[in-house]
């Protein structure tokens, strides 16, 4: 918290990222973006998917095709390959919820604290999705999708529309990711930042976005919640 100017922390809110940290939904996406950008004449492996994870799609396809082909796309294209990928992934079965997330959000809001989501995600189906995995957790007004914001991660917008929203200050809330680029957007919105590592990518990729804390699972953070919980208070 030192290093982004504040003397001490009062928790308030935590910032949930939702791919990856609330649904085990990153292996579908992987697969199924990797084929629609091949298809469309792109290099784009299941990997790319998760270093540009966060990103919304017209970034995703945007920032590939100015490194592939030094222009970015066309709005028709962007919104062809958008609809090609939704149409995938609604074949595919529904996304579980990530192991002990339900858990987890229930341990911080019986702390008294408020739980957000902030995704780069805007899927239709996606209030509906939320609602019925975690039941009464989280409000709806405290939910920031890519229709409320106009730049998606790894720029601190997202967060920044979520600490407004909620009505908080950046040393009041904590941020959950799995991403290098939800990582970069979390610190640069001055939250401190808990990364999962729920993906294939290696501990340093999120170390280096800015991570405070890397740890293997969502699991191992409910598990560890109180310990963390208690450091935080403890730190002030
Ligand atoms: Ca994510």
């Amino acid at each position: 918290m030192q290093l982004h100017g504040f003397k001490t922390m009062q928790l308030h809110a935590v910032l949930f990222d939702m791919d990856g940290v609330l649904f085990d939904s990153m292996p579908y996406h992987a697969k199924a973006w990797s084929q629609v950008m091949t298809n469309a004449g792109f290099l784009f492996t299941p990997e790319d998917v998760y270093m540009n994870e966060g990103r919304t799609g017209a970034d995703t396809i945007n920032t590939a095709s100015i490194q592939q082909f030094g222009v970015k796309a066309t709005q028709e294209q962007i919104d062809a390959l958008c609809q090609e990928k939704c149409e995938i992934f609604s074949t595919y079965p529904p996304t579980p919820r990530m192991p002990a997330a339900l858990e987890l959000v229930q341990k911080v809001k019986a702390c008294g604290l408020t739980p957000m989501i902030v995704t780069g995600s805007g899927t239709p189906t996606l209030l509906d999705r939320i609602q019925s995995n975690f039941p009464g957790l989280f409000k709806e007004e405290h939910i920031v999708t890519s229709f409320n914001v106009k730049r998606g991660k790894p720029n601190p917008g997202p967060y920044l529309l979520a600490l407004e929203k909620g009505g908080f200050k950046p040393h009041e809330a904590i941020v959950v990711e799995n991403a290098p680029l939800g990582v970069t957007a979390g610190v640069a919105a001055r939250l401190f930042t808990v990364a999962a590592n729920t993906g294939p990518l290696k501990d340093d990729v999120l170390y280096d976005a800015g991570a405070n804390i890397v740890l293997p699972s969502i699991k191992e953070l409910c598990d560890e919640w109180e310990e963390l919980y208690n450091s935080i208070k403890a730190a002030n």
